[in-house]
């Protein structure tokens, strides 16, 4: 009774004290900006890093779905607990580090797209930096597709090489149909036009000098397989990442950011060049992800960009990985 007084009483006193306390110093400035965005994890003795390159931000417009309304993709921002009206699409290149070869897998949208997002997005080189490579000791910049997400890095603002040591691996059918004069002299739809502009600007003779095609079911690199997964574009090609027993499918943009085009394998996207091939890649690949539970990293998959895929309701669900502290 007398100790439990005596504590009553010291809190009491405490109360006082803590009551009768100064108002604290002036609150810590906030930092008003986000950490860089780096993540790293093994595929059997391979190690990858998911270098996020920031994100777009572009409104939805009526044609932003080829077969779906505006408000049916609102709804499906809504239900995702999204902003509606806007899709904010995520950049998550990759780097293969197998032990004998550094791979950057896409570029994001370079120092050009970091000036013109205000920083936005093209954040890759300045992530690159924090998650402590030196651009100079990439081997490979290995391309899934032509659309300037995935290659406009290649170059700096100044048209200097990003990756002034590397070669650069690009899937052979695609190469052949962004440099093809016939294709681009057909191409009607105005995001294709626009494609072709973008491809060729990018395609100066320093970059030229260093390509290298490859095909698919091939390795690419040692230990990273291309799949063809055409549609999107007509060369759009995937990869597998493989050591031992694990794997990982590097899906590019069989499907875009999945909390719309997982959710909704039937959208035709309006960057798709081929939409009907696309949905059936898509839906193609989907399933044998599913049915293998195989690890997948998708380009524009919300940071760090890689999880599991599962059924739900008439299409998929992405279920992200755990943060994982240790390699
Ligand atoms: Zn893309």
């Amino acid at each position: 009774m007398q100790s439990s007084r005596r504590e009553i009483l010291a809190a009491t006193a405490a109360l006082g004290a803590f009551m009768a306390a100064p108002p604290a110093r002036a609150a810590a400035p906030q930092a008003g900006q986000q950490a860089p965005a780096f993540y790293r994890y093994k595929v059997g003795s391979i190690e990858i890093t998911v270098v996020n390159d920031g994100v777009s931000r572009m409104p939805i417009t009526d044609d932003f779905v080829g077969n779906a309304s505006k408000s049916d993709v609102n709804a499906a921002l809504e239900a995702s607990f999204l902003e509606k009206d806007f899709y904010a699409g995520p950049y998550n290149p990759i780097i293969v580090n197998t032990g004998a070869k550094l791979a950057l897998v896409d570029t994001g949208t370079g120092e050009t797209g970091f000036q013109s997002s205000k920083g936005l997005n093209g954040r890759l080189l300045l992530n690159l930096a924090a998650a402590g490579f030196d651009v100079k000791d990439i081997d490979a910049v290995i391309i899934s597709h032509y659309h300037g997400d995935h290659i406009n890095g290649l170059l700096k603002a100044d048209n200097s090489l990003a990756f002034p040591n590397a070669e650069i691996l690009v899937p052979a059918q695609e190469h052949k149909f962004w440099m093809d004069d016939g294709e681009m002299s057909r191409a009607t739809k105005p995001r294709v036009v626009f494609g072709f502009k973008n491809v060729r600007r990018l395609m100066t003779p320093d970059i030229l000098k260093r390509v290298r095609t490859y095909d698919w079911d091939k390795e690419v690199i040692p230990g990273v397989t291309a799949i063809a997964t055409p549609g999107h574009t007509p060369g759009h090609t995937s990869h597998v990442v493989a050591s031992g027993n694990s794997k990982v499918y590097v899906q590019a943009d069989v499907t875009h950011a999945p909390f719309l085009f997982a959710r909704h394998p039937e959208w035709h996207f309006m960057l798709d060049v081929d939409p009907v091939a696309a949905e059936a890649t898509r839906r193609k690949v989907y399933d044998m992800l599913v049915a293998e539970r195989m690890l997948v990293q998708g380009f524009h998959y919300p940071f760090p960009a890689v999880g599991h895929v599962e059924k739900s309701g008439s299409g998929y669900r992405e279920v992200l990985v755990n943060w994982n502290p240790t390699i």
